[in-house]
């Protein structure tokens, strides 16, 4: 044990203090309903009280932390104790929305869970996967779901795989087993998967998926931003590592770019150092974190914070309104095909079945199957028709964002997906006249009045 002098002695001994405080905190809160959680946070009234009073979680916008002297820095500095430091490194209102997601994430897990947020998706994908590549002179490999964004699509394939060496062994079937097991050698370092993808909605058996994973040592990471915490809790299923854009349906309101990464305490890897085995999310946000900086503002933090406290309630009428929708385009006589994992008709439908929940169930507590609000379609007569259909929207918007409680609908193949050129899309089920909706939280009427006048012009 090294040998601190009597002052740094003291902070220590305040550090332990307060990492049992925030232990207590997180503890009371785990058995409290997810909408409390989601309300609450850890952000109670003793943190109030030394808040100004303040009922709502302050931002501070503060870059860095003052210290009472030069044991304090130097408690704080070499992290013997919790401290803020830097807002690139630590900030409590970034504190309060990490608290809050490993709670709704690890909700009814008995493991531990804990995060860290980036400011956007594409950073969470890339500080979940990167830690896992470092060089140990033999060559590497990973086992991914080709059917992903595009942008996790480009980070695994050019940045990881052109940039970096990594052999990236796509998976075509994520719900083939064989396909999983039969591409994992010696030197693969993880499995990634997406439930549901983005835009295909395709379906991930994850519980399945991880039990190969850990056959062989390896962490399964999955992308759930689809699905959302109120749906489906991967790490709940098995999973090792959960990532999230929380720019999507998390912040509905779609005024903030932001990012999370989930882990399990003690996860399978196959490289070390142990730190990251033993807290994968602490050990990457208080190393790779820092060093990449891709840190999240503490305003947009409480800006998602405050879209997060209606999630369930959110994702419950989404996906009825969705519901509603996907029944309507599937009757029609010009759609083609209809992506939804709620539908009798799709593909993964009962796969999705058993993994998507509302959360704590509906108003009188009975379990009911949610299945979120992203869907695509295909209309009957190719790109020209799928063109002048998207073009024909009057209220449904036409960007590439999703997650929105506004409706909004965009073309993958010239957008969302164009970077990866037509061999990536055909590998990630991509057709070009694939027309991606989310569907917001408009009328389930009105909506469908506007695919109807739009479906008219073709
Ligand atoms: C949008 C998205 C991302 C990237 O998130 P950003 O916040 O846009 O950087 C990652 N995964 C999925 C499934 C997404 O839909």
């Amino acid at each position: 044990m090294t040998e601190h002098s009597p002052g740094v002695q003291q902070y220590i001994e305040r550090g332990k203090a307060l990492e049992a405080e925030r232990a207590a905190r997180r503890t009371a809160m785990r058995h409290k309903k997810f909408d409390t959680i989601a309300v609450h946070g850890v952000y109670d009234m003793q943190t109030a009280t030394a808040s100004e009073g303040s009922i709502i979680e302050p931002v501070y916008l503060s870059s860095a932390e003052h210290y009472d002297n030069s044991d304090h820095l130097e408690a704080a500095l070499s992290s013997l104790m919790p401290s803020w430091i830097y807002t690139r490194i630590a900030n409590p209102t970034i504190h309060y929305l990490e608290e809050t997601l490993a709670l709704l994430e690890g909700y009814r897990f008995d493991g531990e869970a804990s995060a860290f947020v980036t400011a956007s998706g594409n950073a969470a994908v890339f500080l979940a996967t990167v830690p896992f590549l470092s060089h140990n002179g033999q060559p590497m490999n990973i086992v991914a779901q080709a059917r992903c964004y595009g942008g996790t699509f480009q980070i695994l394939s050019q940045r990881h795989g052109v940039e970096r060496g990594v052999e990236v062994r796509w998976v075509r079937d994520p719900s083939n087993l064989d396909e999983w097991a039969s591409q994992i050698d010696a030197n693969t370092r993880f499995l990634y998967g997406e439930m549901p993808s983005n835009p295909s909605l395709t379906v991930l058996p994850i519980a399945q998926v991880a039990a190969v994973a850990h056959a062989h040592g390896l962490p399964l990471i999955v992308d759930a931003t689809i699905a959302t915490p109120a749906l489906m809790r991967p790490l709940e299923h098995g999973a090792d590592v959960v990532v999230h854009s929380l720019t999507k349906s998390i912040a509905s309101g779609g005024h903030s770019m932001a990012g999370a990464v989930i882990a399990r305490h003690g996860l399978p890897s196959r490289i070390g150092p142990d730190a990251l085995r033993e807290n994968f999310a602490h050990y990457t946000k208080r190393v790779l974190a820092r060093d990449y900086g891709p840190s999240l503002s503490p305003l947009n933090a409480l800006m998602v914070l405050n879209d997060l406290r209606t999630l369930r309630h959110r994702m419950d009428f989404l996906s009825r309104n969705s519901m509603t929708v996907a029944r309507y385009l599937e009757q029609h006589p010009k759609i083609e095909a209809v992506l939804y994992p709620g539908l009798e008709s799709f593909e993964g439908y009962t796969l999705a079945q058993q993994q998507m929940w509302l959360v704590d169930g509906a108003e009188d507590g009975s379990a009911v199957n949610r299945y979120g609000h992203l869907m695509s379609f295909m209309p009957k007569g190719g790109v020209p028709a799928a063109r002048k259909l998207f073009d024909a929207f009057q209220m449904i918007w036409r960007a590439t964002d999703l997650g929105r409680i506004k409706s909004i609908a965009t073309i993958p193949a010239i957008s969302t997906h164009q970077q990866q050129g037509e061999t990536g899309r055909d590998l990630a089920g991509i057709p070009a006249h694939l027309i991606r909706f989310n569907i917001g939280g408009e009328h389930p009427d009105d909506i469908i009045a506007d695919l109807e006048q739009a479906l008219d012009a073709i």
